[in-house]
C-alpha cells in the first residue's frame, strides 16, 4: 500500500515475484496541476495488481497520470503504457529509442547477442534464455506516447520542479531526477542501497563501466535530504557512492588477475573464474539468466580494463580473447 514519504510524494511498493531485486519502488507525485508516476513494474499480473491498487488508493485511475521513467528496463517501464493511457510517458531520449522503435530494439539485441557469442556464451543457452528473459516478455507492448528528455531539462509536473540528470552506465540513458527546492533525488537504478546495480555491455556505450564510474562521481556532488532509489531501501548518497566506487575498483583488480591467470580466454570462461554471490555449486550450475548477467558484468569490467590499457582484446574468427599487457 502507498506510503507518503514526503509531502505529496508517495511510494508504491511493487513486488517482483521470483526476482532477486524483490521489489520495485514506484513513486507518485500528486500535484494540483496533475499527477506524475515514476516507474511502474513488469508487465505481469502481480506488478499490475499492486501498482493499480496503490494508485486507486490515491484516487487515481488508469490514464489519470503522466509517467516518468528512470530508464528502459522492463521492471521499471513494463506497465507505463497501461498507466499513462493517452497521457505522456517521459524518458531520456537515448533510452526512448529502445522502447519506442522496434527496429532499433531488434538491431540492439542482435548486436548484443553477437557480442555474447563472440565472448563464448553458448548458443543453446542463449536460445533457451530468450524464451524466459523478462527483458523481452515483460517489457511494455508497442504503443504509448513517449517523449524523450535531454540532460539538464526541467519538468514542472506533479506539483514539483524536476531537473533531469543523464547518468549513463546502468543503461545508456539512465536518468536521475532532482527536485532542487525539496532536496529530493530519485536515483532509479543508478544508485541502489541493498544491491549493486548491474553494469553490462551496451552497443552504444563502448565502455559502460567507465561511463558508470563517471556518472557516480557526477551524482556524488549532490546533497539530497532524501534519496529515493528504484529498488528497496534508501540511505546516505555519498557513503553509498563511495562503496560502489570501491566495489568496482576491487572487481577490476579481480578481473585483471583472472585474465593474468587465464590468458587467451573470452568473457564467458573468465566470468566462471570470478566470484559471484549466487548459490550454485559451480559455474556450470548457474541458472542461465544469472550467467547472462555475470558474463555481461564481466565484459563491462574487461572493456574498462581495455580502455585503461591494462589488458588487450583480440578478436578472430568470431571469437574474442583477452591478454594482460
Ligand atoms: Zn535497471
Amino acid at each position: 500500500m502507498p506510503e507518503e514519504i514526503a509531502a505529496g510524494i508517495y511510494r508504491i511498493p511493487v513486488p517482483l515475484v521470483g526476482n532477486p531485486l524483490k521489489e520495485l519502488n514506484a513513486y507518485l507525485l500528486k500535484g494540483e496541476d496533475g499527477n506524475l508516476l515514476i516507474d511502474t513494474g513488469f508487465r505481469q499480473p502481480a506488478c499490475r495488481e499492486a501498482l493499480f491498487a496503490g494508485l486507486r488508493e490515491l484516487g487515481i485511475r488508469r490514464g489519470e497520470t503522466e509517467v516518468l521513467l528512470t530508464h528502459l528496463h522492463s521492471d521499471h517501464s513494463g506497465l507505463a503504457p497501461e498507466a499513462a493511457g493517452e497521457q505522456t510517458i517521459y524518458i531520456s531520449e537515448v533510452d526512448r529509442l529502445s522502447l519506442d522503435d522496434r527496429a532499433y530494439r531488434d538491431r540492439y539485441w542482435n548486436t548484443m547477442e553477437q557480442r555474447f557469442r563472440e565472448e563464448g556464451f553458448p548458443r543453446h543457452l542463449m536460445a533457451n534464455m530468450n524464451e524466459t528473459n523478462p527483458a523481452r516478455s515483460m517489457a511494455p507492448p508497442a504503443g504509448g506516447h513517449y517523449l524523450g528528455l535531454a540532460d539538464g531539462q526541467i519538468l514542472e509536473k506533479g506539483g514539483c520542479r524536476i531537473q533531469c540528470l543523464l547518468m549513463p552506465g546502468h543503461t545508456p540513458g539512465q536518468m536521475c531526477y532532482w527536485l532542487p527546492e525539496r532536496g529530493i533525488l530519485f536515483t532509479g537504478d543508478h544508485v541502489l542501497f541493498d544491491i549493486t546495480p548491474n553494469i553490462t555491455f551496451w552497443p552504444i556505450l563502448p565502455d559502460a563501466l567507465g561511463s558508470y564510474l563517471e556518472s557516480l562521481k557526477k551524482i556524488r556532488v549532490f546533497e539530497p535530504e532524501l534519496t529515493l532509489p528504484g529498488h528497496r531501501k534508501s540511505g546516505d548518497l555519498k557513503t553509498r557512492v563511495d562503496q560502489l566506487l570501491c566495489h568496482h575498483q576491487r572487481r577490476l583488480e579481480e578481473a585483471l588477475n583472472v585474465v593474468k591467470a587465464h590468458p587467451g580466454r573470452g568473457a564467458y570462461e573468465l566470468a566462471g573464474h570470478m566470484t559471484w554471490k549466487i548459490r550454485a555449486s559451480s559455474w556450470a550450475d548457474f541458472p542461465v539468466a544469472q550467467k547472462w548477467f555475470a558474463v555481461g558484468e564481466c565484459m563491462s569490467h574487461l572493456d574498462h580494463l581495455t580502455a585503461l590499457g591494462q589488458i588487450r582484446r583480440e578478436a578472430a574468427d568470431g571469437k574474442a580473447v583477452y591478454y594482460a599487457i
